[in-house]
């Protein structure tokens, strides 16, 4: 909305340049600037301990979707207390938990939506009177009830399932011990024993048999969920492991290592971007070439290379 008069004193408004934003309505008389005005709101995906969502029926908004809690802010209000208020007076709910997600430019209201993935205990509903009903649905239902794709609520409930994979994958991992059995030789893989061999001499063929497989799934997955997703799964899974392979990898350092190869890095990255594409595999609901990896890393080993010609042979292992 941009404004033809002074919205404090009703002074009609000349064009006065203001650096970046250039021409900008300004009132002589306050000495004011009044740039574009637009309103900001809230949404929120509030899910229960037993992954469901509360979906609210609202017919003064649409009587064929349902819809997230969501509310326009007031001055002085910080988001995160508008969500607060904004689910106790419509679903009547005190929320345990509140996540900022991301920021939704709404172009048919010029308005910028605010949008949160909020935890509450499961308990019934008490309704404003915007309300005209109200229920706990599974997510992975209630994402096929509320506006379809392009809309702030289907992302918000898109989001959570895909974190919740992710979330899923790293309790499947988080049981593994790493680097177990890293440095005791083993009749199923060929082991090598120092990390210049793994690293320097076993480089190109890891390469040769790593890089295909990478190339092919990331294409497959920026198809089906998206380079930000992709890149979401990469944030989240690393996040959730570095302090553990660090740890472990620290630990089969000095217990087994005597050289001091200046890698550790390079190799806690390479354990982390398989751990990383055995996510997305995972997401995907497919298994393949960093599925299998997998299987090795449970054996306590870490896979730095291939020993033959890829897929016969069997994999070179720290
Ligand atoms: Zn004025």
């Amino acid at each position: 909305m941009t404004f033809r008069f002074c919205p404090k004193c009703g002074e009609r408004l000349t064009l006065k340049p203001m650096g970046d934003d250039g021409d900008t309505p300004f009132c002589e008389k306050c000495g004011n600037p009044w740039f574009e005005m637009f309103s900001s709101a809230v949404i929120v995906l509030v899910v229960n301990e037993f992954g469901e969502a509360a979906l609210l029926r609202q017919n003064y908004i649409s009587e064929k979707f349902r819809n997230l809690v969501s509310g326009y802010m007031k001055p002085g209000e910080t988001a995160e207390e508008t969500v607060r208020r904004e689910v106790l007076e419509e679903i009547g709910v005190e929320m345990t938990d509140l996540r900022l997600v991301g920021t939704y430019w709404f172009a048919k209201k010029d308005m910028l939506m605010i949008g949160f993935i909020g935890k509450a205990k499961k308990a019934d509903f008490t309704f404003s009177q915007e309300v005209d009903g109200a229920e706990w649905i599974p997510v992975e239902d209630a994402i096929k009830l509320v506006h379809p794709k392009g809309s702030v609520s289907y992302a918000l409930l898109d989001e959570y399932l895909k974190r919740s994979i992710s979330a899923k994958f790293i309790e499947k991992i988080k049981p593994i011990k790493w680097f177990e059995n890293s440095g005791t030789s083993t009749d199923k893989y060929l082991l090598v024993r120092s990390v210049y061999d793994a690293y320097d001499n076993w480089n190109a063929k890891y390469l040769e048999v790593w890089e295909p497989p990478i190339c092919l799934l990331e294409k497959l997955a920026v198809e089906i969920i998206g380079s930000d997703a992709l890149d979401d799964i990469f944030d989240t899974v690393s996040f959730a492991i570095d302090e553990d392979i660090w740890r472990e990898w620290t630990a089969f350092r000095e217990r087994g290592l005597s050289e001091q190869s200046g890698l550790d890095e390079e190799i806690v990255d390479m354990v982390k971007r398989d751990l990383c594409w055995a996510a997305v595999e995972y997401v995907l609901n497919r298994t393949g070439f960093f599925t299998a990896l997998l299987e090795i890393y449970k054996d306590g080993y870490f896979p730095c290379g291939w020993d033959g010609v890829y897929p016969n042979g069997r994999a070179a292992v720290m």
